[in-house]
């Protein structure tokens, strides 16, 4: 019984294909914007993909897919992150390892153009999950990571969009997330954000968040998290997205139950991409846009709305 247990296993394993999904933020984006978004997730996708081609590792993945769209100003990360209510960016990011939950986080971070690669550092080289502010880049500069100068990071659309808004919260930018998985059945998730526009200074939301706006356990699956941070950590929304697929509910099924429980009980709009420990791939969103992309054994896979599921 053991022995034929085991045997179908390895086979099982045997098909997983090397997968990766990317997401560049859920809102209220015009046409215009939800095409350069795709373009940039496709390039990210494909830059991830090859990465983990090369070297096999979905740390290697995530971290690449992300830091080419922290580089990217039609994301709200890194450089076009938007700002704070003092017109600076503090940028929050994170990353989950599932094949042993070992997780980094970096909240509230200025001047690093890669805060994913931060968090990752934090991960592999502390024995902390999570560091802020200036103990942060103290970390950051021991570490070999550059620290920039002030205001390096403020692209002109940040500030204009910040010129414009009103009040907190509104955004066109978009966080963005990746989750990737190989051929052995390894995960892991990552996120990161500039936040929500004219946010306090000191702000932080979900997407740093182990459990609200990123997980990974290679026994059930990955999902990275986008939209109104407050809601999201209050339901520990990637966390419960893989605790309903453990039970067996299918992963949209799961997400758009997750989802719709923000909009009934806060009035408020999230998504997220989930890549299974099986390689199903799942986007779902309840803002009227997320631009995804995601390449499963070569093949692109692509949506911009919910439901929306397109093949290249
Ligand atoms: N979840 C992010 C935050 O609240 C924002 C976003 O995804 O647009 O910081």
């Amino acid at each position: 019984m053991n022995k034929f247990f085991s045997v179908n296993l390895n086979l099982i394993k045997k098909q997983l294909k090397p997968t990766i999904i990317v997401h560049g933020g859920c809102g209220e984006y015009s046409d215009e914007k939800v095409n350069k978004k795709l373009i940039g997730c496709k390039i990210a996708a494909s830059l991830g993909y090859k990465s983990l081609q090369k070297t096999g590792s979905v740390l290697d993945a995530v971290e690449n897919t992300i830091r080419y769209l922290e580089d990217n100003p039609n994301f709200n990360c890194g450089y076009g992150s938007v700002l704070n209510d003092l017109g600076e960016v503090e940028m929050d990011a994170s990353i989950v390892d599932g094949k042993d939950l070992s997780y980094g986080g970096v909240f509230v971070i200025k001047d690093v153009a890669h805060p994913i690669t931060l968090a990752r550092l934090i991960m592999e080289k502390s024995s902390y999950c999570v560091l802020t502010g200036k103990g942060a880049l103290k970390f950051a500069k021991n570490n070999g990571v550059s620290v920039l100068k002030p205001g390096a990071l403020v692209s002109p659309q940040a500030k204009q969009l910040l010129e414009k808004s009103t009040q907190f919260g509104a955004t066109e930018a978009g966080t963005v997330g990746c989750c990737a998985m190989d051929i052995h059945g390894n995960l892991a998730a990552g996120t990161s954000t500039g936040g929500l526009n004219k946010k306090l200074r000191g702000r932080c939301g979900d997407t740093a968040a182990a459990g609200a706006g990123t997980y990974a356990d290679n026994s059930v699956g990955a999902v990275s998290s986008t939209g109104h941070g407050e809601s999201c950590v209050k339901v520990c929304l990637t966390c419960n997205i893989l605790n309903e697929i453990s039970k067996g509910v299918p992963p949209k099924q799961a997400a758009s139950m997750c989802l719709k429980n923000i909009q009934r009980r806060f009035k408020q709009t999230a998504g997220v991409i989930i890549l299974t420990k099986t390689g199903d791939i799942a986007a779902a969103v309840t803002a009227s846009r997320m631009v995804w992309v995601a390449i499963k054994d070569g093949k692109v896979f692509y949506g911009t709305k919910t439901g929306e599921v397109l093949v290249d």
